[in-house]
């Protein structure tokens, strides 16, 4: 008995002390201090455990980056067995083991044909694009092009948080307040079907505007910048299928760059390693990082082409060089579990036995579809988008935050999700089981169902 009060005493402190000293990311923060926070203390497999004992299934891969599970024994191992050794040295005029390896490791897995030949580390997605779009720029200055300033987005793209993957991102509800302090990009649609006027054409209809837009600024644009396959921050927004080959040879017709975001896709998200691998596209720079560590610790990475790479050679007085790094660039610590993250992916033959799980989800949304509130679903893989919307089909009032009631509501039901706006995600980890799989979409049907 005791210990119970004790537990649900320090739980009551831990949330106080949460509301009174932190500021949550991409969070309304009245609504979160007028609230009861879940405070997680443990994890174990695909579930996450409060501090009060209570058990959720992480619907959501915590944030988009869990792969294999948490307290998973060799990735544990993995970071146990660097601590021993050293957990960080710079990269900065220094080499280390544990970095080399994985680059070794990461460039087959992520090319389609040897392309991909360099691996520049940081810390997070946003970073990885930040570092990717000053890569395309300084390509162009050092190639004797400066002219090419330029770049291209889709409109709902998300590429991360700060000031030059920000000026990528097409989402007015984050973006738009920082437009003053932005560089100026070039949107096109996003080749949704569902939401493009020109539904199962929406893939040709974009490549065409694009066509226009590259002959309008020919010599003007270093790079296109895309979420292959599927739009995650934007609302799990799935492309016309052919839009990333069309695009590709776009790119290469008009000798722009493309830029890959395989942040939120890549790691098994969408059923196979790589989103861009569906299509056999070849990117000219991959950006990398949620699912690289299989969600243990902040690692991301820019891979690029040895053509790129060798645009920055010269003697240092010709300015050819890329000054930018990050203090932890390469940590030794993350390097050591993503390098246990992929072979896992190997050992456990991760993505082969995603197939059946795929079209456990599939089958699951189709029975969702029929409920009055859910107004359209969306599937890549193990990444889903729910829509809901008031029975008569029009949108609900954004102000009502169904969406995020929904979510909690879930919770009831032992789920942790996250929506984006009234857009139930789902994104479970590329490893869970069939079982908990089942359990997940089971429950959030009941959720939606009994929620109306
Ligand atoms: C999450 C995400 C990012 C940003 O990654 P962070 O690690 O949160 O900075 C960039 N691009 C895409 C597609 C993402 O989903």
């Amino acid at each position: 008995m005791t210990d119970k009060v004790d537990v649900s005493h320090r739980s009551d402190r831990l949330r106080r002390t949460d509301q009174r000293c932190l500021w949550h990311p991409f969070t309304p923060m009245r609504l979160w201090l007028a609230d009861e926070p879940v405070v997680i203390e443990r994890g174990e497999g695909f579930w996450l455990i409060d501090t009060d004992g209570r058990r959720y299934i992480d619907g959501v891969s915590s944030l988009w980056c869990n792969v294999h599970g948490h307290r998973v024994e060799q990735l544990d191992e993995a970071i146990r067995g660097q601590l021993d050794k050293i957990a960080h040295s710079t990269l900065l005029g220094l080499a280390c083991d544990v970095s080399i390896e994985l680059a070794e490791a990461l460039l087959p897995v992520a090319s389609i044909g040897g392309e991909l030949t360099r691996v520049f580390y940081s810390d997070s997605g946003s970073e990885a694009v930040e570092i990717a779009l000053k890569i395309a720029y300084q390509y162009w200055q050092n190639k004797g092009q400066p002219k090419r300033r330029r770049f291209i987005a889709l409109r709902e793209g998300y590429h991360g948080d700060t000031v030059g993957s920000v000026s990528l991102g097409g989402i007015d509800l984050f973006h738009k307040i920082y437009h003053p302090l932005l560089f100026e990009t070039i949107f096109v649609d996003s080749p949704c079907p569902q939401f493009h006027p020109a539904g199962e054409n929406a893939g040709e209809a974009v490549l065409d505007q694009l066509d226009v837009v590259m002959r309008t600024h020919r010599g003007e644009i270093c790079a296109v910048t895309v979420e292959p396959l599927i739009q995650g921050a934007g609302g799990m927004l799935t492309h016309a299928r052919g839009f990333l080959q069309g695009l590709r040879e776009l790119t290469r017709r008009h000798d722009v760059l493309l830029i890959a975001d395989e942040v939120a896709t890549g790691f098994g998200r969408t059923g196979r390693m790589f989103a861009c691998h569906h299509e056999g596209v070849a990117c000219d720079l991959m950006c990398m990082a949620k699912g690289l560590t299989g969600g243990y610790l902040p690692l991301a990475a820019t891979l690029t082409t040895e053509e790129i790479f060798e645009a920055f050679l010269g003697e240092p007085t010709e300015g050819k060089t890329f000054y930018h790094g990050h203090t932890y660039t390469g940590n030794a610590l993350a390097c050591a579990v993503a390098l246990a993250s992929l072979k896992r992916f190997q050992t456990e033959r991760v993505i082969e036995r995603m197939a059946p799980k795929i079209d456990l989800i599939t089958r699951r949304l189709a029975e969702m579809r029929p409920l009055p509130n859910v107004a359209r679903t969306r599937q890549c893989g193990f990444m889903v988008g729910i829509d809901l919307a008031r029975a008569d089909g029009k949108p609900f009032d954004l102000a009502a935050r169904t969406g995020a009631a929904v979510c909690q509501a879930a919770r009831r039901c032992g789920i942790i999700i996250r929506p984006l706006g009234d857009t139930v995600v789902l994104m479970p980890a590329p490893a869970m089981d069939a079982e908990t799989l089942d359990r997940l979409l089971a429950g959030v049907t009941e959720t939606i169902d009994a929620f109306f």
